[in-house]
């Protein structure tokens, strides 16, 4: 590279996000439980959707996603001025740092937080600092003991990713209380739906003026390859993230097949139930296998290994097995594998392989 294309500082210290494996050379039908996704797939509303939308491609898309955001607001009882839509809430991530935090500020996460907060800071400038955890959850005191004059930005997932832990909303109401004014908090809810009786913290960012809460179709709503996701926030904030959010950014397939999503009712509740039972049920059978679970909120469980050596190489017999689940070393947890909780039939087939492993040590 020629020495004067140099990228701004904190770029280089980014390093490239390489996701889920999608397959394993050799083993036909892998399946692949590591990016969280709904083992249903999408519903058939949005598939509908997506081929209506096809019409539409030569037009250019609502540049204000009018129509997405008043289905989401009617949905989730919210203030359609008040959201904004992203490429995932990735993008809404990254229009926060973007627009509060630059060079010489400091953007707060706890310590397995979830890796784009670390991205979103770098790529903005400013400098990421992680909080330590109480047994993998997210510890308030720890986030404010950290807080210093240079904080914008606080990021808790909630549950998070990759622990599957969460706290309560009154912590989290906690936590916005004790902010110095300047500071931004995001609850970040990616998992929100898989959480029973869920209070995403819309009470918090109506009554306190500086939280903001994120969303995404991602997960419940089985449209991960779709990109969409969403923020709720004081209307002052969200102006400011619209200024940054370049004019199309979600295109006619994305908006139409999202609201048809949000709408179907009966999808989310399917995914909802299936999941809460299959949850229970695969974190109850590993710890069962002396593979310990911690009691996960989301879509997957985090099953804890006696060390990195274990897990890894249970990772390799899950792979011949065609079970691609996720190593976590890149956040902080080596001894563990994440492993998204599939249908019933997926779910007793990584049991079995797992006590096959077991068997063989
Ligand atoms: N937040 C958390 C905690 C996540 O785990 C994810 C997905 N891995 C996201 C946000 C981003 O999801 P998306 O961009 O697909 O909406």
């Amino acid at each position: 590279m020629r020495k004067t294309l140099q990228p701004q500082p904190g770029i280089m210290d980014i390093a490239v996000y390489t996701g889920g494996a999608a397959h394993i050379d050799g083993v036909r039908e892998a399946v692949k439980l590591s990016s969280n996704e709904n083992p249903f797939g999408a519903g058939d509303r949005a598939v509908e959707a997506y081929r209506r939308a096809g019409h539409s491609m030569h037009r250019y898309p609502s540049t204000d996603h009018a129509a997405l955001r008043r289905a989401i607001a009617e949905t989730h009882g919210l203030d359609a001025a008040r959201i904004i839509c992203g490429v995932g809430s990735d993008e809404v991530i990254t229009f926060l740092c973007q627009a509060y935090a630059g060079v010489g500020d400091e953007v707060l996460y706890s310590q397995h937080g979830f890796l784009m907060y670390r991205i979103s800071a770098l790529a903005a400038g400013a400098t990421p600092v992680a909080a330590p955890e109480i047994d993998r959850t997210t510890d308030v005191d720890a986030l404010l003991a950290a807080v210093t004059p240079r904080t914008r930005l606080v990021f808790v997932a909630n549950p998070n990713n990759p622990t599957g832990t969460m706290i309560p909303v009154s912590e989290l109401e906690r936590l916005a209380q004790g902010l110095p004014d300047n500071v931004l908090l995001v609850i970040d809810g990616a998992y929100a739906e898989y959480v029973e009786d869920y209070d995403g913290g819309a009470g918090l960012v109506d009554a306190l003026g500086n939280v903001v809460m994120t969303r995404t179709f991602s997960k419940a709503y089985g449209l991960g390859g779709l990109r969409v996701g969403w923020g709720y926030g004081p209307a002052a904030v969200i102006d400011v993230l619209n200024r940054v959010r370049g004019p199309f950014n979600l295109s006619n397939m994305q908006l139409e097949v999202a609201e048809a999503a949000v709408r179907d009712r009966e999808h989310l509740e399917r995914s909802q139930t299936e999941n809460a039972r299959m949850r229970a049920w695969l974190a109850e059978a590993l710890s069962a296998l002396g593979v310990p679970c911690d009691p996960s909120y989301a879509n997957f469980v985090l099953a804890r290994f006696a060390d990195q050596a274990d897990a890894e190489s249970c990772d390799l017999f899950l792979q011949r097995e065609g079970l691609i689940v996720r190593r976590v070393g890149s956040y902080g947890l080596p001894e563990c594998l994440r492993i998204t909780v599939g249908d019933e039939a997926t779910c007793r087939r990584v049991v079995h392989a797992v006590a096959q492993f077991k068997g063989q040590r």
